[in-house]
């Protein structure tokens, strides 16, 4: 398969990314940004997405502030044109608190794809079982982007509009992604038919130890698969704060995300099948962010 024709450009850098989808917009061209393309080229090559012209962010990877992430008293900052391989193999440098971006890179794709796929490309393309989508509503992600009124910080709460749609303007560059939540409990899981699909359901969780060492303080639920978007499970939630850890509660908790959602139907798994993923992989991804907890 090959794409409908467009016309190629490349951005020195990310103010000169923001003139040129002005220009090209203005021109009546319909431009579309291209980072690691292993999305965007999928869909051109299956004719789903036709812009008229790509504006190539590659050259920004020069920019030390856009290839690399840094640790600081707000959180992890994530430059755009890092790579899923990158977060893979840097859980060290990540710490405690954010190493569970480092062990869900495992689930995305193949090693190609996570070899050139950048965090930020992931989360404006949005796709509802996508581990940075989950991740940034796990950890509290800001995302920040630069258009022509200037910088704004998105957060995760408000990005997700739904089906491969997010709120990142068309005009807009997505130059980093902060994650502001520390969780040191915490643990992605998915079930996928094969290897390096996307997932049909995957769960995101984390768990905040209370003070008195026996019960917990609250923690968060986040499904992918189950919804245009993915979705924090507040009934699931609500259980975790005070509760004590262990296989009843991390089962019970499996048991209210999977009747608070309503899954759809379709040919990649019926709402049945999709729920019951939610009930096992909930209770699984509880149960192996406790254990991470404990041998960190
Ligand atoms: C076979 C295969 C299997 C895959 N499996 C998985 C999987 O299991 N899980 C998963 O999450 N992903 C999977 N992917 C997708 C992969 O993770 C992509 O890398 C990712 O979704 C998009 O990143 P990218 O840099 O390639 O973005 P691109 O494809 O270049 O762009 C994607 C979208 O984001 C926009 N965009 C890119 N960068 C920016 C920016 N800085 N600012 C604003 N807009 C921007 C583009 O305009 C486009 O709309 C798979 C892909 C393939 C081909």
């Amino acid at each position: 398969m090959k794409p409908a024709a467009f016309r190629y450009h490349r951005a020195h850098d990310v103010t000169d990314a923001v003139g040129l989808l002005g220009e090209l917009a203005t021109a009546g061209e319909d431009p579309k940004l291209i980072a690691g393309g292993q999305s965007l080229m999928p869909m051109m090559n299956f004719r789903l997405a036709r812009p008229t012209a790509l504006v190539d962010l590659g050259p920004l990877r020069r920019d030390p502030a856009l290839s690399s992430f840094r640790r600081d008293d707000s959180g992890l900052t994530i430059g755009a044109m890092v790579t899923h391989r990158t977060v893979e193999v840097s859980g060290a440098a990540l710490g405690p608190d954010f190493a569970v971006l480092s062990r869900a890179m495992r689930w995305v794709g193949h090693l190609p794809i996570r070899s050139r796929g950048t965090v930020a490309g992931s989360i404006v393309h949005g796709d509802a079982t996508a581990e940075w989508c989950l991740l940034a509503l796990l950890l509290d992600a800001e995302i920040v982007a630069e258009g022509p009124n200037g910088r704004r910080e998105i957060p995760a709460g408000d990005m997700f509009h739904g089906f491969y749609t997010t709120a990142v303007e068309p005009d807009e560059v997505v130059t980093a992604v902060r994650f502001t939540r520390p969780a040191p409990r915490a643990a992605l899981t998915e079930f996928a038919r094969r290897h390096g699909d996307f997932a049909i359901v995957d769960a995101a969780v984390s768990l905040d130890a209370a003070s008195d060492g026996d019960s917990l303080a609250g923690g968060r639920v986040v499904l992918g698969g189950v919804a245009p978007a993915p979705v924090r499970v507040p009934e699931a939630e609500a259980l975790l704060d005070g509760g004590v850890p262990g296989p009843e509660l991390f089962a019970a908790c499996g048991e209210a995300a999977a009747a608070a959602i309503d899954p759809p139907d379709d040919a990649a798994g019926g709402a049945a099948y999709r729920r019951r993923l939610a009930r096992t992989l909930v209770t699984q991804a509880l149960r192996q962010a406790w254990e991470k907890g404990e041998t960190r």
